[in-house]
């Protein structure tokens, strides 16, 4: 029997990426609890519906703070810090431009130059005020919208790699659409670690540049090629840039970040996207804990240090650098 008949394959649309989650048993209730689980957390999290403790406070931007639960009021310190960051391009306020610009959604378009303009007024992450005696959220400014579409995956993806753990799981895979993290490794396969495949851009869903392999750890990609739309022969994807609100511009087609923690994925590729190969080697090099595999333009697979994965580069079209 090859490994990979043992692995057990169960897949379900939410958060309007595919999701796939892989078991080493047979075990369709745990997988429903799974599923059920990311649910409970797109409810609480999504701004793609009228109502979410995130829409709540979005809702009241301009007139009051709101009270949300714990976790959530978690989620948004964390986001909120990364935001912050002196020179940071994550911004979790940029959620007026992501509405306006729908990139991935039907009916986008390019807005008129103005209309970006009066947007980015509404897009400072200090103009959002958490207390933490009351677990309350306020955006100062009418028009404010947080998006949390770069961080939430990767805090979900933990909180099903927790939640299989407490059930006593020893080796799975859940894959949120680019956010994949890992228990284990695929046991009985000869590499004793999970295979995860480096999309080759722009090319069929199969195709890969190559393959990370890890045990026990996440690894989120993020990407020009994942969401965008053309328009007169120019590409528009869905990583924006807060200082000009139009898509982020640099010689990057992709940012894989491998780590512990998936948040912490989720936040570095964004933020890493945001500052180059160049930049974002020199932060990584005094972050140990965190591990990148950066894909350029011109066909480069340039990895910062590689103590916790492995990279099998298998595309011709593509060399490490
Ligand atoms: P990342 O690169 O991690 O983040 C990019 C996303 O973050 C963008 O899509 C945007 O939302 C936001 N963003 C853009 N620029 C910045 C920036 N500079 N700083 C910070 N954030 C930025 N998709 C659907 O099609 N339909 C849905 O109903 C839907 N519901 C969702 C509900 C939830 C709770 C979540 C977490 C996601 C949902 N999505 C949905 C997907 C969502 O719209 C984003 O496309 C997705 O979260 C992007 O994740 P990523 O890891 O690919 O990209
Ligand atoms: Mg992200
Ligand atoms: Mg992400």
């Amino acid at each position: 029997m090859s490994p990979d008949d043992r692995v057990y394959a169960y897949s379900a649309v939410l958060l309007g990426s595919p999701i796939l989650l892989k078991l080493f048993d047979h075990n369709q209730t745990l997988a429903a609890r799974v599923f059920r689980l990311i649910k409970q957390q797109e409810i609480l999290l999504t701004v793609n519906r009228p109502h979410s403790e995130v829409m709540s406070i979005n809702h009241a931007a301009g007139e009051s703070p709101v009270v949300v639960s714990q976790p959530v009021f978690e989620l948004i310190a964390r986001a909120r810090a990364a935001s912050v960051l002196p020179g940071s391009l994550f911004n979790f306020t940029i959620g007026p431009l992501v509405k306006r610009w729908k990139i991935g959604f039907q009916g986008n378009s390019v807005p008129p130059l103005a209309e970006i303009q009066a947007l980015l007024a509404l897009t400072n992450p200090h103009h959002v005020i958490l207390n933490d005696r009351d677990r309350s959220v306020f955006l100062q400014k009418s028009g404010m919208e947080i998006d949390l579409g770069a961080i939430a995956k990767g805090y979900i993806a933990d909180l099903v790699r927790d939640f299989l753990r407490q059930e006593g799981v020893e080796d799975a895979l859940i894959n949120l659409g680019g956010n994949v993290q890992t228990l284990g490794g695929a046991a009985d396969s000869e590499s004793g670690s999970w295979g995860i495949g480096l999309k080759k851009p722009f090319a069929g869903p199969d195709e890969l540049i190559g393959v990370i392999n890890v045990r026990g750890k996440s690894v989120v990609t993020s990407g020009v090629y994942e969401r965008y739309f053309e328009l007169a022969g120019k590409r528009y994807h869905h990583i924006l840039d807060p200082r000009s609100g139009y898509p982020l511009d640099n010689e990057l087609l992709s940012v894989t970040v491998i780590s512990a923690d998936s948040i912490e994925g989720d936040i570095y590729t964004t933020l890493l996207y945001g500052m180059g190969v160049e930049k974002g080697l020199a932060y990584l090099a005094a972050r140990p804990e965190i591990e990148a595999i950066f894909v350029t333009r011109d066909g480069q697979v340039i990895s910062s240090s590689a103590r916790q994965f492995t990279f099998t580069l298998l595309d011709e079209d593509f060399h490490q650098a």
